[in-house]
């Protein structure tokens, strides 16, 4: 019979001493990674998900080299001012820390911010389409999700981290072209859940258009009186209580767990 072991981090930087509010932030960040490698997120160790630093100094986000299923604890960050120095964490940062800095830098209501290669929002993102709510999550985004179309190549410079910002406008959601998605929230669990609308969002619309069906999606005005019905904070927090322990039961069915949670399927 296998023992369960306790998660505790593998790796060096273990037990170091964050500020109570910084080690609550980057433990919810690291569950919201794994819970993102199990819906569809994970792609191999590219990925990453950031926090607003809340004693101003940047943004915390997931360390290169691991797999968003891998973090687990607060050793598995760093810690980058806006212009991408590095200040505090082990390990190397990600080259695409532009799009993190330059959204957050323009959009002060915003304090989380994903990218990502999930399967179905790369493939759209190799379309010009609008994203229509075919299902209630589609409506989440509802007008739309622009397309960033002005480059194919990783976002690793601040022009092109701006470039994308722009793009994404007011929205929080990106396409970026033959590449993968950004999404963002005001906190964690609203960032988190807005990357696992999409991707069941994306998911939908590919498989209705595939379909050769006549389909349909509500009017403006049909989405105008439903959207305040099914999209408020109350059923974001209620989102994330259900995925955490959809992660818990994951986890709890191999040690796998004691080192992260890869995805099945
Ligand atoms: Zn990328």
């Amino acid at each position: 019979m296998p023992t369960k072991t306790k998660k505790t981090s593998r790796r060096s930087g273990a037990g170091r001493r964050h500020s109570k509010a910084v080690s609550v932030l980057l433990q919810k960040l690291a569950t919201a990674h794994r819970i993102l490698e199990m819906e569809g997120h994970g792609d191999m160790t590219l990925g990453h998900v950031s926090v607003r630093d809340p004693e101003g100094r940047g943004f915390w986000c997931k360390r290169k080299a691991l797999g968003m299923g891998e973090i687990i604890s607060e050793a598995d960050f760093t810690l980058q001012d806006l212009d991408g120095r590095k200040l505090a964490g082990d390990g190397d940062c990600h080259n695409e820390w532009p799009i993190h800095s330059e959204i957050l830098r323009i959009r002060p209501d915003l304090n989380s911010v994903g990218h990502s290669h999930p399967f179905y929002g790369c493939v759209f993102s190799a379309t010009s389409e609008v994203i229509r709510p075919v299902a209630l999550e589609g409506g989440y985004f509802w007008p739309g999700v622009p397309h960033d179309k002005s480059t194919a190549e990783l976002v690793n410079t601040k022009e092109l981290g701006a470039g994308l910002a722009t793009a994404m406008g007011k929205s929080f959601a990106v396409f970026m072209k033959n590449h993968g998605v950004t999404f963002c929230g005001t906190s964690i669990e609203h960032c988190m859940m807005m990357g696992i609308f999409l991707e069941r969002a994306c998911r939908a619309q590919l498989l209705i258009a595939s379909t050769g069906y006549r389909w349909e999606y509500p009017t403006d005005a049909e989405m105008k009186a439903r959207a305040p019905q099914t999209f408020h904070s109350a059923m974001i927090n209620r989102s994330w209580e259900f995925y955490c322990r959809k992660l818990r039961w994951l986890e709890s069915l191999s040690d796998i767990g004691a080192e992260g949670t890869y995805r099945i399927v």
